[in-house]
């Protein structure tokens, strides 16, 4: 990926010679006073909205007014089924098999939900792994899990940390970690692709390490989903959970996705918590029946599912099933190292890439620490019209979206930041 080149020139024949060119115009980009377009680089955040959305979303509203109650049958979409529209898609997206994937409740409370059932502690083994730098709510949620089994936050929070002056996390170190502390590490919850520093962890790797020691292995796939081939049913891992409303395009706050592993598909005395969605779909509304688990990671819902926000994440993933995840993620790997490669032109004595080189072991984000900036940088680079994220002390993160985001929208971000920089 060595033959790029600077100029605008280079960057729109680039995008003439894009085969996926055409998806950006069925997407809202947001605009500024003057009505010109911003360079939207936080997919990572806030994924843009498919113009086609709103009709996905009117279907229902229309036959909620015209149907009432009945819609759960008579629908043009059935609400009743409603979700397993989503599946054989949303298993697309994450390679793993439909009966692996449902679509339920929001991140974090999957999460909590996941570890119900793939947290349970012993005396011995109770100790939870994560990244030392997991993205908030997740860390939240594991010490309260600790706290809830009647462990200290503290003593049962193991941290996989990464070597001084580095960000990056290597795979020696939580080898060691394992070795040393194997046997009372119950859970590994790693993010699949960190939130800070982009780093794409090798997902079986972590599986087959975890497991060796007995470790029950989890993912919050949050940066991954939508953004990088995570094949996890492959991976082994026993679960994986992720949002939709970053790199899926799906709304503000929109449902979030679960995986568990197959193997765990028809296990029934695996504890849970449950509702009557969690019931056989068969003779869930005799009502007065004794409980009776439905199979597959559809058993872990509890409610009847909202439809609204499902409707919004049919139409992006109908988009992301148009396009295979294969091909975006070609794509991808060209506009970043396009992206990368403007940015090294910068000079290492103003801007470091902390996100790994390797294409491999990224998606689409770069994490850019600015030496010596601090966040005005942020605020000039929005008034500039580029919408980019500010991680303190000194990072920026951009992500360039294969689907909707151009060489051209790289380009002048790249020449906004030099300029920005020259001042
Ligand atoms: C975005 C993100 C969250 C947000 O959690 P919600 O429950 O959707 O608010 C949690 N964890 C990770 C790793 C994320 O990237």
């Amino acid at each position: 990926m060595s033959d790029f080149k600077s100029g605008l020139e280079y960057a729109l024949q680039q995008d003439q010679n894009d085969e996926l060119k055409s998806y950006r115009n069925i997407f809202h980009i947001p605009k500024d006073t003057d009505g010109n377009e911003l360079i939207y680089m936080t997919g990572n955040s806030l994924g843009l909205q498919p113009k086609q959305t709103k009709d996905y979303v009117n279907q229902e509203l229309e036959d909620w007014a015209n149907l009432g109650v009945e819609g759960h049958t008579e629908a043009k979409n059935p609400w009743l089924p409603y979700h397993e529209f989503l599946t054989q898609s949303m298993a697309n997206v994450v390679g793993a098999k439909p009966i692996e994937v449902i679509v339920m409740n929001t991140l974090t409370a999957n999460l909590h939900f996941m570890m119900v059932s793939f947290y349970q502690p012993t005396e011995k083994r109770f100790k939870i792994l994560i990244e030392s730098d997991a993205f908030p709510s997740d860390k939240y949620a594991v010490e309260s899990q600790l706290r809830h089994h009647g462990f200290d936050d503290k003593e049962g929070l193991i941290l996989w940390k990464p070597r001084k002056n580095e960000e990056l996390l290597r795979y020696e170190d939580l080898e060691t970690i394992l070795k040393e502390q194997g046997g009372e590490i119950a859970l590994i919850m790693i993010g699949g692709v960190n939130y800070y520093t982009g780093q794409y962890f090798d997902l079986k790797r972590i599986t087959e390490l975890g497991h060796k020691f007995g470790c029950k292995v989890g993912f919050d796939c949050a940066h991954g989903a939508g953004n990088v081939e995570l094949n996890l049913h492959d991976s082994g891992a026993d679960f994986a959970v992720w949002c939709t409303y970053k790199y899926l395009n799906s709304g503000p706050g929109s449902l979030a996705g679960c995986f568990v592993h197959e193997r765990h598909a028809h296990n029934k005395t695996l504890n849970r918590f449950t509702g009557w969605w969690s019931h056989n779909k068969q003779t869930r509304f005799n009502m007065r029946d004794e409980f009776d688990q439905l199979s597959g990671a559809e058993g872990w819902q509890l409610s009847n599912p909202p439809i609204l926000s499902m409707a919004a994440i049919r139409a992006s993933l109908d988009l992301f099933n148009e396009v295979g995840i294969k091909k975006l993620t070609q794509k991808s790997k060209k506009l970043t190292s396009y992206f990368e490669f403007l940015i090294n032109q910068l000079g290492e004595d103003v801007i470091r890439i902390i996100t790994p080189k390797n294409p491999a072991e990224r998606g689409c984000q770069l994490s850019i620490q600015v030496i010596n900036a601090d966040k005005s940088l942020h605020d000039k680079l929005t008034k500039a019209g580029v919408i980019s994220d500010w991680r303190e002390p000194d990072v920026i993160r951009c992500a360039p979206v294969p689907l909707y985001n151009s060489f051209e929208d790289v380009y002048h971000l790249v020449e906004k930041l030099k300029s920005i920089l020259n001042e």
